[in-house]
Formats: structure tokens, sequence, C-alpha cells
């Protein structure tokens, strides 16, 4: 099973919004038939092309809310090659950015 979500990456506090991206989440174990987000342990870009995607999308969030799952359990790092926030577990040494570009706020100790 998937889903669309929008998942907490950043609470910043110079920004009045937190940082959330739409993705597409992924269930561990396809016969789980929970929809809670600690079932969903893995995520992937959701490119979003067309009005029926676009729709899902918001049905899903509307109904489901931010995800914090993955902000809760394993954080995010500021991805300067990206211009955004990848999680953790992604990372590779070189690439890791432990602050935030706008609040210089570290994302994990
Ligand atoms: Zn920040």
């Amino acid at each position: 099973m998937w889903k669309y979500s929008l998942i907490l990456q950043h609470r910043c506090p110079f920004e009045e919004e937190d940082f959330c991206e739409v993705v597409e989440i992924y269930q561990t174990s396809p016969q789980e038939e929970s929809e809670d987000f600690d079932t969903y342990t893995s995520y992937g870009s959701s490119d979003l092309m067309s009005l029926e995607e676009l729709e899902r999308a918001y049905l899903d969030v509307k109904k489901d809310g931010v995800n914090t799952y993955f902000y809760d359990t394993i954080g995010f790092y500021w991805d300067g090659d990206a211009q955004g926030f990848s999680l953790l577990s992604d990372s590779e040494p070189e690439k890791l950015r432990n602050t935030c570009p706008r609040c210089a706020k570290e994302l994990y100790p």
C-alpha cells in the first residue's frame, strides 16, 4: 500500500510555515491494514503530474493531516545539492549539513 502524505521536515523559527513536502509513503508490509503513519516507513518523491494525482494527493493529505513520523523518528538534514531537506538515513557524510541555512539551528546534535 502507498498513499500521498505531507511530511514535516523542519520547524524553522524564521519562517511562518513549517518546511513540509508532499511525497508518496510506502507501507513496510503490504498486508498491513492500518492507516497509521508508523506503518508507512519509507517515502519517495511524489512527481505530481496530472489533475487526478493532485486531487488524490489533496484528499490523502486532507484526511491524514501533517505526517510527523519521519521528523520524530529519524530527522532531516539540509541537503545543499538538492536545496532541500533529506532524510538523515539517506545521507552521505560529505553531503551532510547539520544546520538549517535560514535559522542556523542544529537539526541534530
Ligand atoms: Zn530553520
